[in-house]
């Protein structure tokens, strides 16, 4: 009698610690829902877009992404769909699977924009503007990176001065911002400026006298994103287009915080999208008459990144669980993405020697991917920047200069 092999059932090897056993089924019923969108709507057209340098169908996709509720998804009122952060998170990583840049659209929009006026603006700025941007309706952009002033925003140049005396008299606006998320396309900018005050945020419509948002090209990195200048010659607005609930650098520090929350998760996006197109090319890529996958070194390649993807995805539930229960503090979400995008970039450069020549084509994601990580790291705080903030946490001194 021969003995007969039982094997396992294979477990899914992108989830090897069955983190999805921890989710609930109304968490995975709303990641399911982000990842039909981004099947039907986003995945068919993005390397197309990324290799073209553009994102046609912008208001399209806003209003499709404002239709499943993902437009400033974790706010409360104003049509917004008020839902957890461990949500939110589950979606945004849906999104970077697809691309950065498209994640990137959807943070600015809710997590940036929607964020600076929901938290800090008055109620006649968020009739005005959540319900129409949460929508899709109206697009948002968050200005306060210069092209002197990156790391150390508390130095920006762009100035708001009143216009005579009085608390009611206009406020004019000179300077410009760099490096904008959805500049070129958005209706609304929250503009950050240095006033007499200290530094104040201020609504401005992108059809005011004065403001133009020229396209930054010639990138190559997050080429599936809009990303603009905003100039601003003498901008005129009225005493109440200042966000009236913050003054100082807190008030942008704020909405940052939320982005980079979803970028803990959204890196985590991009690193599963890389590993998995890397295992499945493993395994069918035949060299020395066997598939790449049974070779050692390849093993250790997908073993480091199933390692790395494991431990960003549990440190972004861990933190998002804080984040529900109101006690996450922004040095953890600092960690977060320190380490979180450093992980996904190292798994992306590793997926793409797993692919050879294939992987520097746009035939498969994994470049990318490893292109838009370039962005991530870079915005929303450096690695050096974040870095600093939990030696700060650890240390208790600020190395920052
Ligand atoms: P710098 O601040 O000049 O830094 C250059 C290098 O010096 C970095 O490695 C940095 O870590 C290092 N460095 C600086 N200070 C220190 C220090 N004290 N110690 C050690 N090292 C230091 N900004 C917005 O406001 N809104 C947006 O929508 C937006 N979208 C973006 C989209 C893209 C595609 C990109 C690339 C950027 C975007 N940004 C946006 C800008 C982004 O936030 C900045 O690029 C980022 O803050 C870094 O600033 P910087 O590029 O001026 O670099």
């Amino acid at each position: 009698m021969t003995a007969t092999t039982v094997r396992p059932p294979r477990i899914d090897p992108l989830d090897l610690a069955g983190i999805d056993d921890v989710l609930t089924e109304e968490e995975k019923a709303i990641r399911g829902a982000v990842r039909h969108l981004c099947d039907s709507a986003v995945d068919p057209y993005v390397a197309e877009w990324f290799e073209a340098g553009e994102l046609p169908q912008i208001r399209e996709l806003a209003k499709e992404m404002g239709s499943l509720g993902l437009l400033g998804m974790h706010l409360e009122g104003y049509g917004c769909a008020g839902m957890s952060a461990v949500d939110y998170g589950l979606a945004w990583l849906e999104l970077e699977a697809s691309d950065s840049g498209i994640r990137s659209l959807v943070s600015v929009q809710g997590s940036l924009t929607m964020f600076a006026i929901w938290r800090h603006g008055s109620e006649e700025h968020k009739q005005q503007w959540l319900p129409a941007m949460a929508a899709g309706e109206a697009i948002g952009c968050f200005g306060l990176t210069e092209a002197d002033h990156g790391s150390d925003p508390a130095a920006m140049r762009t100035r708001a001065r009143q216009d005579g005396g009085g608390e009611r008299a206009d406020w004019i606006l000179d300077g410009a911002k760099m490096w904008i998320t959805n500049g070129s396309v958005a209706d609304v900018a929250v503009v950050w400026a240095q006033t007499d005050d200290g530094i104040r945020g201020f609504v401005v419509p992108t059809d005011t006298p004065g403001f133009s948002a020229p396209l930054i090209k010639h990138k190559m990195s997050l080429r599936a994103s809009v990303t603009s200048e905003l100039v601003l010659e003498g901008v005129r607005l009225p005493h109440d287009a200042v966000l009236p609930e913050v003054r100082g650098l807190k008030g942008p520090l704020s909405c940052l915080n939320e982005a980079r929350y979803g970028i803990v998760w959204g890196s985590m996006g991009a690193a599963r999208s890389s590993f998995a197109t890397a295992l499945k090319y493993a395994e069918r890529r035949v060299q020395f008459d066997r598939p790449i996958s049974g070779f050692q070194l390849t093993q250790a390649k997908l073993a480091q990144m199933s390692m790395e993807l494991t431990t960003g995805t549990l440190l972004a539930l861990h933190l998002g669980r804080r984040k529900d229960a109101g006690t996450l503090r922004p040095e953890q979400v600092s960690l977060g993405k320190l380490n979180n995008v450093s992980k996904a970039l190292e798994i992306a450069r590793s997926a793409r020697t797993i692919l050879g020549a294939n992987g520097i084509s746009l035939e498969y994601p994994v470049i990318r991917h490893m292109n838009n990580l370039e962005s991530v790291l870079t915005y929303e705080g450096t690695p050096e920047m974040h870095t600093l903030v939990v030696g700060q946490a650890l240390t208790c001194q600020a190395a920052f200069r």
